[in-house]
């Protein structure tokens, strides 16, 4: 395993829309094992592939203090709001207060290609609907609607 180096705001390929992972083979396992250790050696709740430079739809969530990986995922539920600050490993100097659902339901691929969902509530809904926008090349800066002094954010990305 490896750590990744993250690619920051103002890089074209966090715009890009990523593709569907088609081949559950050895690369795609490194891929996933080298951003699980990017993410815990980074602070972060979440990564996305593009935010390591792979245009493939693969990300991992810290789940309690428990990285997973979502191959291929998508948001087939939402409700509720909240309004809370967030970041992004790619901004590390942007934080903002963004609305985002409250509840959010992911479904996804495991590395075996098995699908599963999972209910997310609060800080996991949110994680769940920022890791997947970065595989359309979407950033959270769209939905923030106030803006906090970075200098006041010990918060977790
Ligand atoms: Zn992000």
């Amino acid at each position: 395993m490896a750590i990744r180096n993250i690619i920051q705001e103002g890089d074209l390929v966090l715009t890009k829309k990523c593709r569907a992972v088609e081949k559950f083979d050895d690369r795609l396992f490194e891929l996933l094992d080298d951003m699980k250790e990017t993410l815990i050696q980074s602070g972060g709740v979440g990564l996305a592939a593009p935010q390591v430079g792979v245009l493939k739809r693969a990300v991992v969530i810290l789940v309690g203090d428990k990285p997973v990986e979502f191959i291929n995922p998508k948001i087939i539920k939402t409700s509720g709001h909240q309004q809370s600050v967030e970041g992004c490993l790619s901004c590390p100097n942007i934080w903002g207060i963004t609305n985002r659902p409250m509840n959010a339901t992911i479904e996804a691929l495991d590395r075996n290609g098995n699908t599963f969902t999972m209910d997310g509530e609060g800080l996991l809904a949110k994680a769940f609907c920022h890791e997947c926008d970065h595989l359309d090349g979407i950033l959270f800066t769209k939905y923030i609607i106030k803006y906090v002094n970075p200098a006041d954010m010990k918060e977790r990305r």
